[in-house]
């Protein structure tokens, strides 16, 4: 038997179980049309919600720094990557916030991994719902600190665990405002209810909520007018924002803490001039233009609505994030080529990314989606829906 022998065999694992993947190749995007296989088709699973990222004054400012600082920062930010733009677009997150400090990261799984390996330690116990995105759960595991799982949004089980606790050292609190798989938000008021009786650090994962949620788009915080109860917010910049990288928010001793023991932080290279650049013109959009926000939030409607009237599954979501459950995997993914067959294209969902039995399509639409954009989509999961006998 050669020594790559079991790479083969567990891929064809995976082919068996239907959990075999392959990447499809977008030739021309982002934006709500993209081109697959030289077609045009329709993009219905994309974060790039308020249709940012190919925004020509996106564009322009990228290209004017680009001019202006060249393409890398050359060096991680304790060495000789620490840019001016960095300063610039740390004081804004922060200012966006109402938070002290911020700190930059070249991506949300980065931030996560760093925050919790930096902060938490044998000694100390992570309290994370069972949904959490996979790099809180990588971070909780590097970080070897006890973690203990709470039920999904299952406050009670929560404080069981809590009250069952006794750590020598810390305990922290971990959950994403808005669950990437399931489209649905942490309950912030009682997160900090008992991070606060029960002496605990609350870290919320804003991913998925900034540029979204909130009445200007601050993230589930915001919505709960709680920005100030919570210790560590992170944010990404490559879903509402359309660009690359994330932050985390909190006080001044907290980013200190992150500059000095943030491994993921200390020891890669710092985030492009550019892409700060452009962030900084997405912040200026995200401000400017709060209409952008109202027609993702008229489109999601229209859809989830739609996709309800029709029979669908949409498994309660109530945010920008639609689930459309299926089931089993060979199903799901029927699904998505029968509809990137007629020219809809949205990813189905499988293990381990979701459980067992409950594999799905994700569904988000943009801000930049017409009206006749989602009628399109709609008749098409109808049709596909029929054929295969998943609705009436
Ligand atoms: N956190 C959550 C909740 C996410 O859904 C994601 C990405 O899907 C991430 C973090 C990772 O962010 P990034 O894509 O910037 O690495």
């Amino acid at each position: 038997m050669g020594k790559i022998d079991f790479i083969e065999r567990e891929l064809q694992s995976l082919r068996e179980k239907g959990h075999y993947r392959q990447i499809r190749w977008i030739e021309e995007g982002p934006s709500p049309w993209v081109r697959m296989n030289g077609e045009k088709v329709l993009l219905l699973c994309s974060n790039n919600y308020l249709g940012l990222a190919n925004d020509p004054r996106l564009k322009e400012k990228t290209l004017r720094a680009i001019e202006e600082w060249g393409c890398g920062s050359g060096g991680s930010r304790s060495i000789s990557g620490s840019l001016a733009i960095h300063r610039l677009l740390e004081e804004r997150l922060a200012q966006f916030h109402g938070c002290e400090k911020a700190l930059l990261f070249n991506s949300g799984y980065s931030a996560n991994l760093s925050i919790l390996t930096a902060l938490m330690g044998r000694e100390d116990v992570i309290f994370s719902d069972e949904l959490n995105h996979a790099s809180i759960v990588d971070g909780c595991r590097l970080s070897r600190a006890s973690t203990q799982i709470y039920h999904h949004l299952d406050m009670d089980h929560l404080e069981f665990l809590l009250r069952k606790s006794d750590p020598k050292g810390k305990r922290l609190i971990v959950s994403d405002g808005v669950f990437s798989m399931d489209g649905d938000e942490a309950p912030l008021p009682e997160l900090t209810n008992l991070a606060r009786r029960y002496d605990a650090l609350i870290m919320v994962d804003e991913a998925h909520a900034i540029g979204v949620m909130g009445a200007k788009g601050r993230g589930t915080a915001e919505r709960f007018h709680l920005s100030n109860q919570l210790d560590i917010i992170v944010g990404t910049f490559g879903k509402a924002l359309g660009c690359f990288g994330a932050y985390v928010v909190g006080s001044r001793s907290l980013i200190e803490f992150l500059i000095n023991k943030g491994r993921v932080f200390l020891y890669t290279t710092a985030l492009p001039p550019p892409i700060c650049a452009s962030v900084l013109a997405s912040l200026d959009l995200l401000e400017e233009e709060p209409d952008r926000r109202d027609r993702l939030w008229e489109n999601v409607r229209y859809v989830r609505g739609g996709l309800e009237e029709l029979g669908f599954d949409t498994m309660k979501s109530k945010t920008h994030i639609i689930p459309v459950l299926i089931g089993e995997p060979e199903r799901t993914m029927e699904m998505t080529r029968r509809l990137l067959e007629r020219k809809v294209f949205a990813q189905g969902i499988r293990p381990p990314t979701v459980p067992e039995g409950k594999c799905r399509l994700m569904v988000t639409v943009m801000a930049t989606h017409t009206r006749k954009d989602l009628d399109f989509a709609l008749e098409q999961f109808e049709g596909v829906g029929r054929e295969l006998g998943l609705i009436g």
